[in-house]
């Protein structure tokens, strides 16, 4: 995604990884050919690798720099974990991506994890010398607290495969006195604040920004590809309540329809950024940033 810039803030990206990933019936257990095919070609032929019929997904963080804090939202799935393939990305990408953007691991003043699944809070921790510890020294990790708790408990029984998310990338932090337990009205600034999404995950939150009097959203995994828009009712395998997860997402694509906000998904590949219509119980994304 190009850097985009309202106001005095900019948001930009770092990817993980990138290209073709799963296919739709696969994803979606309501996916039918008809009408997926149709709604699928519609799109931007960026979404969807027809030659393998897979999705392409992309992993990746955005950072928002404000006037008064560098900000990193969901951190991919890092390095060192040790994950099982697919999940095992190389490290450098991101690692290139950082250094990219003129970024040092002291420079990020918080970390917000949309939610607390493998692929979105992994460079919250590095590996020294044995032990897991944040990677940002500096930085203020923002967790909602039940999202945190349901994540402890799951890993308790065993129900959090592959078993060492939570155990590597959350509790190291609060360990270390740098996570921000938090609900989910929690306010940063006028710039940066939370919003409720449930479904995906337990407590799932969407990040808002607002600048130069324009309000962007990143939308973590409430939604996993544009196809959703056009099938809002469409959740996904890793959805933690379908059902749920559908609300959440009807609710948020008719509260930001045909205004200007700009809406930034985690896995939507680039130009990612994109605006909603609305077209009766339906959706589109529009993709670039309007
Ligand atoms: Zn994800």
């Amino acid at each position: 995604m190009e850097t985009l810039h309202l106001g005095d803030v900019s948001i930009a990206s770092i990817i993980e990884r990138d290209g073709p990933w799963r296919r739709p019936e696969d994803m979606f257990p309501a996916y039918t050919a008809d009408p997926g095919l149709a709604h699928l070609r519609a799109l931007p032929p960026s979404v969807f690798d027809a030659a393998s019929g897979r999705l392409v997904i992309t992993y990746q963080t955005f950072v928002i720099r404000t006037p008064k804090h560098t900000i990193l939202v969901d951190t991919c799935t890092g390095e060192d974990k040790g994950y099982p393939a697919p999940m095992d990305f190389p490290k450098q990408p991101w690692l290139d991506g950082f250094a990219a953007l003129g970024l040092r691991f002291t420079d990020i003043d918080y970390v917000f994890c949309t939610h607390l699944h493998i692929d979105h809070c992994g460079w919250n921790t590095r590996l020294v010398n044995g032990r897991w510890v944040p990677t940002f020294p500096n930085a203020k990790y923002v967790f909602h607290k039940r999202e945190y708790a349901a994540w402890e408990d799951a890993t308790a029984k065993g129900a959090n495969p592959p078993g060492n998310v939570w155990t590597y990338n959350c509790r190291p932090i609060v360990e270390a006195g740098q996570a921000l337990l938090v609900d989910d009205d929690f306010t940063l600034d006028d710039t940066v604040w939370l919003t409720p999404t449930p479904g995906h995950s337990p407590c799932h939150c969407c990040v808002n920004i607002r600048a130069g009097g324009r309000r962007a959203v990143v939308t973590g995994d409430m939604m996993h590809h544009a196809l959703q828009c056009r099938e809002p009712d469409w959740s996904t395998v890793f959805d933690w309540d379908a059902k749920q997860a559908a609300a959440s997402r009807r609710s948020f694509l008719a509260s930001v329809a045909d205004t200007d906000t700009l809406i930034l998904p985690i896995h939507f590949p680039a130009p990612t950024a994109g605006r909603i219509g609305a077209d009766g119980t339906r959706f589109h994304y529009r993709f670039g940033p309007g």
